[in-house]
């Protein structure tokens, strides 16, 4: 069996969904196929989510109605896609597509209580997904394709962390086994990015989460090959929006694909590597629409050294810098403090800096961060902050590189090993 997995970019119009449906067709064996939200879909259910959190709730079904619409543009350009579609295949995918809208909105205008919002979001976002692979499995189902829509939330149970919530293997081997097993077909359309608390609450992985579903889906079923299909050649060895002589890496190993992820690569998921890694299965990142192309292969041992330095940005970085009040210096104990508060604010910390004194720390910015500050501030320490800064992974620096980035008034903070230096810059 192979896992493939199709991103928001590469299901967001009825040609993405037509293309899908053509590299589907020229696959052989089973394929267990991954679907995002199409297009832009959960960023606009999260402005469905605040309206209706914020008691807006005529808004909140003005902007599902809108969401409606652009899934109903795609359904109907489909059926004017390819030539031997099979009208019925569609209508019942429109049929369906039509009651997860008015779930969702019988959803939106019931209920009363507003209160738990990580529950609410889930609850609300995972529709972007249900809706993509209904239009999916329909659609393929139209053009020939037979197939089986898995619903996810009853396929991953995960914890209730929800927003970020992680996947327990145990439990949900023996169900996405049985799932997969129930059916003769060779397809199985799943959503990407959801699953279900073993009481049946519906969870989100975090954003960007369905690589992470791959991954999963391709450790439980042990797969022969995850392929990540993106709107990008493969992997570069940086954003070629940002660094202009950005070039293509055909091989990378799991380590690498790790470091890079967790530098703020944002070609593949962070939590997607270490199922594949922990499996030996190899993970392939491919151009959408040139199927032919190589792409990147990720795996265990590589044939060709990577030969090119890599940079990544990750962009809207905030600096703390932290000290405690009473001179003490920041040791052990208080980094158990301060990392178990900004645990419980959800801060992400992309960089650790300390001193006798102070503890820099490189954190993604967030809506909790002046919580965080706050409840750190209470718990003794004082506490400096530094927006709009960025931080800058190269690995593989050259001298040049050195001077070019590593260097300057701009620079707060700067770690270098023999490989790679990071810096915490402000954002230029
Ligand atoms: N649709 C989700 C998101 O946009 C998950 C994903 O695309 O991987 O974050
Ligand atoms: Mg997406």
């Amino acid at each position: 069996m192979k896992i493939y997995k199709f991103g928001g970019a590469s299901v967001r119009s009825a040609e993405g969904v037509a293309n899908l449906c053509r590299i589907v067709k020229g696959e052989q064996g089973a394929l267990f196929i991954v679907v995002s939200a199409m297009g832009k879909t959960t960023n606009a259910l999260e402005l469905v989510l605040e309206d209706f959190i914020g008691g807006n709730t005529a808004s909140a079904l003005d902007r599902l109605h809108e969401i409606e619409q652009y899934h109903r543009e795609i359904m109907a350009g489909l059926l004017h896609q390819g030539e031997d579609f099979s009208a019925d295949g569609i209508s019942a995918g429109t049929n369906r597509v039509g009651a997860l809208f008015s779930e969702l909105g019988g959803l939106l205008a019931a209920a009363s209580k507003r209160d738990d919002y990580d529950s609410w979001y889930d609850r609300i976002v995972s529709y972007g997904e249900l809706i993509s692979t209904t239009i999916v499995s329909g659609y393929l189902a139209a053009q020939g394709v037979p197939n089986r829509w898995l619903d996810m939330r009853r396929c991953f149970v995960t914890d209730s962390r929800h927003r970020e919530a992680n996947i327990n293997v145990d439990r949900s081997t023996l169900l996405l086994r049985q799932a997969v097993d129930a059916f003769p077909e060779q397809v199985f359309v799943a959503q990407g990015f959801i699953g279900a608390t073993p009481g049946g609450c519906p969870t989100t992985l975090g954003r960007e989460g369905s690589d992470y579903s791959a991954a999963m889906a391709g450790y439980i079923l042990g797969a022969d090959s995850v392929t990540i299909w993106k709107d990008v050649e493969g992997v570069l060895n940086a954003d070629p929006r940002l660094f202009s002589d950005a070039v293509h890496i055909p091989q990378l190993t799991y380590l690498d694909a790790i470091e890079l992820a967790y530098s703020g690569a944002q070609v593949i998921h962070p939590k997607t590597i270490k199922p594949l890694q922990n499996k030996g299965i190899p993970l392939y990142v491919k151009p959408f629409l040139a199927p032919d192309h190589a792409g990147t292969l990720i795996c265990g041992r590589i044939d060709t050294p990577i030969g090119v330095p890599i940079l990544i940005l990750k962009k809207d970085q905030v600096l703390l810098t932290i000290r405690s009040r009473d001179f003490s210096f920041v040791l052990e104990e208080k980094f158990a403090t301060i990392f178990s508060l900004l645990e419980r604010f959800r801060i992400k910390t992309n960089l650790i800096h300390n001193s006798a004194v102070n503890l820099s720390l490189c954190v993604d910015n967030s809506w909790h961060i002046d919580e965080a500050i706050e409840a750190l501030r209470e718990a003794g320490f004082d506490v400096m902050k530094a927006e709009n800064m960025e931080l800058l992974t190269v690995r593989g620096y050259t001298d040049e590189l050195w001077r070019k980035y590593a260097r300057g008034p701009q620079v707060f903070v700067r770690q270098a090993t023999q490989s790679t230096v990071r810096v915490v810059r402000k954002r230029s």
